[in-house]
């Protein structure tokens, strides 16, 4: 549709998780009846979404953050109750204390667990025999899950057809600007580069690692980014860790995760799954950076260093990366926090910009999204989401 004919009631740029969820609270809890999802891959859910470690955090990975610990232990079993067929619950979740170069001892850790009520346990002695006891301090079986993105992906795309919302796939949104009358124009470009314009009484920026690659009247995001591109690998598992999922804590250490849409285990190491970061900013746009870079696996020096931890793992066999840029918060660089981020932009009032940090943070995104007067084409139906 060209910006002459009516306007949507919301475009929704980005359809990964984030957008999608947006998307359809807006449909069914804002009463919002034209809502346009425009995502730039050829489907729902293929970047951050599906490219990430597929754990449902139930605050054990933050001791450092209370406050990420804290909501991570109310968003997990909500996500649990919204998405049951996408998560993975039938495995054995293990975090390991290393003995050195550890930012928690294991008695830290416990007292951590106790006090955000996080359910804890020592592991029994066949658990433990899996670890080296030089370099392993405790291990502990506690409640953690891993989430299925491709059946999150299925869900999503037949929610939002279920919906009428309208979605523009292959299609990349350049600019944001003001219109008269309170309207904002958002330009998009299709795959064979065919241009088109929307006008929209709101635009909500979900574009994760592209927040700030808009021209037009788009400020750019007040709080600092930063985009780090990371490997992580998929291994099918030896049968002795083929149904676990092991995380050591708290430093330069490891996890290796089960990944439900493929059925294999992602592994993840501190120092190698990183490859390289920058601070965000416009014009550096890191879909571009992400696919320009070659790509070397660094799964042996993972394997290696995971080894001497836990010797099973020379046993994997590396079956494929998962490539991607991850995008967090400059704030957070030194607690490993992950709380969202959320503007209403100064100059742009009707243009919100989201970044969730996380799959379960998505409440805390709608919560902020509750408290936002929109001013709704029809009153609001619910006062919270519901599928
Ligand atoms: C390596 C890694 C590991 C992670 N591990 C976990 C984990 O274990 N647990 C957890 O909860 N979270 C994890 N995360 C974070 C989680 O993946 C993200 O919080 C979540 O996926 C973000 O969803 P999103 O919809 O905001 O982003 P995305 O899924 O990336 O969606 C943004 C979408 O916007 C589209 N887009 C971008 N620019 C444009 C444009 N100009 N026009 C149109 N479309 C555009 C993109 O193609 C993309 O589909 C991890 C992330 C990474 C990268």
């Amino acid at each position: 549709m060209s910006a002459s004919t009516s306007p949507y009631d919301a475009v929704v740029i980005g359809g990964g998780f984030y957008g999608a969820v947006i998307a359809l609270y807006l449909a069914r809890q804002r009463g919002f009846s034209r809502v346009c999802l425009v995502e730039r891959e050829h489907a729902l859910l293929q970047r951050a979404s599906y490219n990430n470690q597929a754990r449902v955090h139930n605050g054990y990975h933050y001791p450092r953050s209370f406050t990420t610990a804290y909501r991570s232990r109310i968003n997990l079993p909500r996500f649990v109750r919204d998405w049951p067929e996408a998560v993975k619950t039938n495995f054995i979740k293990l975090y390991a204390i290393a003995r050195r170069n550890s930012k928690v001892t294991a008695r830290q850790f416990e007292r951590f667990c106790r006090e955000t009520s996080a359910e804890l346990e020592r592991a029994d002695a066949s658990l433990r025999a899996l670890f080296e006891p030089r370099l392993i301090e405790d291990v502990f079986l506690v409640r953690e899950y891993a989430f299925d993105s491709s059946k999150l992906a299925a869900w999503a795309m037949r929610e939002i057809s279920e919906e009428g919302i309208e979605v523009r796939l292959r299609t990349r949104a350049e600019t944001i600007s003001q219109m008269p009358g309170d309207l904002l124009q958002t330009a998009l470009r299709d795959a064979d580069g065919k241009s088109s314009t929307l006008a929209a009484r709101y635009v909500f920026n979900c574009t994760y690692s592209g927040l700030n690659q808009f021209g037009g009247d788009f400020p750019g995001t007040r709080t600092q980014l930063k985009q780090e591109v990371t490997e992580m690998a998929l291994i099918k598992a030896p049968p002795e860790l083929e149904n676990l999922g092991i995380t050591v804590m708290d430093g330069p250490f490891f996890s290796m995760m089960p990944f439900p849409s493929r059925s294999l285990h992602t592994l993840s190491h501190v120092r190698y799954t990183p490859h390289f970061h920058w601070n965000d900013e416009r014009g550096i746009d890191p879909y571009a950076r992400l696919s320009d870079y070659h790509r070397e696996s660094r799964v042996d020096r993972m394997i290696r260093d995971v080894g001497r931890y836990m010797p099973a793992v020379y046993g994997a066999k590396y079956v494929d990366s998962l490539f991607e840029v991850k995008t967090v918060l400059t704030k957070n660089e030194t607690d490993d926090g992950r709380p969202i981020f959320f503007e209403r932009h100064a100059g742009l009032p009707r243009c919100f910009s989201v970044l969730g940090g996380k799959i379960d943070n998505i409440y805390d995104v709608l919560e902020k999204l509750d408290a936002e007067p929109l001013d709704a084409p029809v009153a609001p139906l619910q006062s919270t989401f519901s599928r």
